[in-house]
């Protein structure tokens, strides 16, 4: 048995699969944008987004900065004016249920199980706070955001690096032994490891490749909480 206090979980190849976000939220988001920006102008959000997107792309007007966005978009550009409209697009698309998080069949169980027992559950994404609390209100499984005591986006450091663990772990008052982190990105455990945390490197695919320095798994329920 692993003895934790709090699991942080990281959500894509994690908990949803990362075909995800490459094959729905962000085509999702691409086919709406232009139309998105002709009715939502005059919002003072969306106003302030094109003011940040016109300065940013060094064009002049609406069209322009449409067209600049829709390039950013192709070259999967982290330019953070389309941040903001790509998560004010997918708000709209979560609200009016064209999108819904699939997640791994075992992940929602698992979660209300852990939670139930105490353990204290979180987020860990490179996608925005925002953006993650609308990945778990709206589930194929339901709104499970009550389950979730806190998120983490990447303005507490990268996900390579083991001094965002060192913040998380201080952030949410756990000794970093007593947490667990779940992801499918070695560097990601690494750091977490370097850190002092306990990790799990979840292999959805099934167990591939020779036995690393992490445990590892391919469902929430293999792992011996
Ligand atoms: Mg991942």
């Amino acid at each position: 048995m692993m003895t934790v206090d709090a699991v942080v979980l990281d959500i894509e190849g994690t908990t949803t699969s990362v075909a995800f976000a490459t094959e729905v939220l962000y085509p999702h988001a691409r086919e709406r944008l232009p139309n998105y920006v002709r009715r939502h102008r005059n919002e003072p959000e969306v106003a302030a987004i094109m003011d940040e997107a016109r300065d940013a792309g060094g064009v002049w007007n609406d069209e322009a900065v449409v067209v600049r966005m829709c390039h950013w978009m192709e070259r999967d550009q982290k330019v953070t004016p389309l941040k903001d409209l790509q998560e004010l697009i997918w708000e709209e698309g979560y609200r009016n249920g064209e999108l819904m998080t699939p997640l791994y069949a075992d992940v929602a169980p698992a979660m209300r199980n852990w939670h139930a027992r105490g353990l204290r559950l979180y987020i860990y994404s490179s996608g925005s706070v925002h953006a993650q609390r609308l990945i778990y209100g709206h589930t194929v499984a339901g709104d499970l955001t009550p389950l979730l005591s806190g998120y983490f986006d990447t303005r507490i450091g990268h996900k390579r690096a083991a001094d965002s663990y060192r913040r998380i772990a201080e952030a949410i008052g756990v000794p970093p032994q007593r947490i667990l982190f779940l992801s499918d990105v070695r560097e990601e455990l690494d750091a977490a490891r370097e850190a002092e945390w306990q990790t799990v490197w979840m292999m959805r695919a099934g167990l591939a490749g020779p036995a690393a320095a992490h445990r590892r798994a391919t469902r929430f329920d293999r792992i011996p909480l």
